[in-house]
């Protein structure tokens, strides 16, 4: 089947009104995702660098909330600020180590020397190289360049994931088409796994993604790499992140 017929089990990447900018609570997001027969997400709220974002402690505060809500796996993620090129997050470690699934994201409209190519490419592997971190998000953003070949050697050196965020489809992040297909590209050129996620910021936008996935049919990308696209598949994943930071401590 055609992957803009597919809608992945399990959105890696939504927002709830925790978020400070996003309209839709968590039930509303999890019902969204039911009746579109998904079978679970990834919470990820945006941590407090960016305005009236979740508190840090957000990774503490979310173990309250149940495993399932409306029948639908609710991962317990972050997605972290990367606020500089000191490589600095806005969610301490102590907590970063509580979420299941974590991305780091540098959010052009409050990053200093967002057009240093070099200087981003070297934080967006030091954020690759954090063992607590799965993911990097949206670093197909052209607004803040950096080298793609380099992302995805170090992500498979340490094993881990690159997004392709259905917004950079989408007037929210305008003129990314170009170099989210060289993104693409690049991934399908080395067999580097992905996440596809919507970013959602209201209910409807979960789960849809449908404009990246017919992209990526253009472009001929092969699904085993799409982590997402099978719950079975992305708790395999789960699990081997889970190994991977429990020998941090052997
Ligand atoms: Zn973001
Ligand atoms: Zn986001």
């Amino acid at each position: 089947m055609q992957l803009r017929h597919i809608t992945p089990e399990v959105d890696t990447h939504t927002h709830t009104i925790l978020s400070g900018h996003a309209w839709s609570t968590l039930t509303e997001n999890c019902c969204a995702a039911r009746d579109r027969g998904m079978k679970g997400l990834c919470l990820t709220e945006h941590g407090p660098a960016i305005e009236c974002g979740a508190p840090s402690f957000i990774p503490h505060s979310q173990k309250m909330l149940p495993d399932y809500v409306e029948g639908i796996r609710v991962y317990k993620g972050v997605e972290i600020n990367v606020i500089d090129h000191q490589n600095n997050l806005d969610i301490p470690e102590e907590y970063l180590k509580l979420s299941e699934f974590a991305i780091a994201s540098i959010h052009s409209h409050m990053f200093p020397g967002k057009a240093d190519r070099d200087a981003n490419t070297a934080t967006y592997l030091a954020m690759l190289a954090n063992p607590y971190i799965d993911i990097l998000g949206h670093a197909d953003d052209p607004s803040v360049p950096c080298d793609f070949e380099s992302l995805v050697k170090q992500a498979q050196t340490y094993g881990k994931l690159l997004e392709f965020n259905n917004n950079s489809t989408t007037s929210h992040r305008p003129g990314s088409l170009p170099s989210l297909k060289e993104y693409i590209l690049c991934c399908k050129k080395h067999g580097q796994r992905v996440c596809v996620a919507s970013d959602a910021h209201f209910y409807t936008m979960v789960g849809n993604v449908a404009p990246m996935m017919t992209l990526l049919d253009e472009l001929d990308f092969p699904q085993e790499l799409i982590v997402n696209l099978t719950k079975e598949r992305f708790d395999t994943y789960l699990e081997e992140r889970n190994a991977r930071i429990c020998a941090l401590t052997d």
